[in-house]
């Protein structure tokens, strides 16, 4: 490239050749590659890195990838949803909860892509995804829909694995015209999906881990689910006792 075209590869150059060998599913090459870069302290190199561990599921090299991002651009709050879809294809809960409380503290909040004043021009309609992560959600749809006319259209999670309210979203389902409700199959009986079970009898609050740990599954089976679990925890903690 430098030879034949005059042109000194950068960060973004580096970076597009990350993408393509991560998307092909080299990760490893893809990280050698990163690592040999004489740009190895631009964001985007460790993004592209990010995005292809998230495809081809390496939560270590997720979590190395996304510690690196954040340490060389913590003001990007996109980095934090690229980061936060990754943990939530894990299914990875807590962290998306933790990231979201990192977000909060460090002052990054993602705003939505659209301020006041381009409400106010030649857009129809807005697309919002990742809602849970946005702080003024219903202020921004109240203002959007009623007083600008534009028709908003809004995505993102309603609840965490243990079903608890997630970010703002069920707050502005009152001044919605529709809701649906998207859904996953059941792993264990390809009804609807539309809880998220976690498998382990693991009771601490951070548990990063991928479909061995979480799965999808029906309303019966998270019953069912939580049922077992919580009889394993009370026979473990039962043998425990004896044991004392
Ligand atoms: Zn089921």
């Amino acid at each position: 490239m430098s030879r034949d075209y005059g042109i000194q590869p950068r960060g973004q150059h580096y970076a597009t050749m990350v993408d393509l060998l991560g998307r092909s599913g080299k990760l490893r090459e893809a990280y050698e590659v990163v690592l040999n870069s004489p740009c190895k302290d631009h964001a985007a190199i460790w993004g592209a890195l990010l995005g292809a561990c998230r495809i081809h599921g390496d939560i270590d090299l997720v979590k190395l990838a996304a510690d690196k991002c954040l340490e060389l651009s913590p003001e990007n709050a996109g980095k934090y949803v690229v980061l936060s879809n990754a943990y939530a294809t894990f299914g990875s809960w807590d962290n998306v909860a933790a990231l979201r409380t990192m977000m909060r503290n460090s002052g990054v909040i993602k705003e939505p892509a659209y301020s006041r004043i381009e409400i106010q021009g030649e857009l129809d309609v807005i697309g919002i995804d990742e809602a849970q992560f946005f702080e003024d959600l219903y202020d921004f749809c109240c203002e959007a829909a009623d007083h600008h006319g534009k028709t908003v259209i809004v995505a993102g999670l309603d609840g965490d694995y243990l079903r608890r309210s997630f970010g703002s979203v069920l707050d502005i389902i009152p001044i919605a015209d529709s809701v649906m409700k998207l859904t996953a199959r059941c792993e264990l009986c390809g009804k609807r999906a539309f809880f998220t079970l976690r498998k382990t009898d693991e009771i601490q609050t951070e548990l990063i881990g991928g479909a061995d740990v979480y799965m999808p599954v029906c309303r019966q089976h998270y019953v069912n689910g939580q049922v077992v679990i919580e009889a394993a925890r009370s026979v473990i903690e039962s043998q425990k006792l004896q044991c004392a």
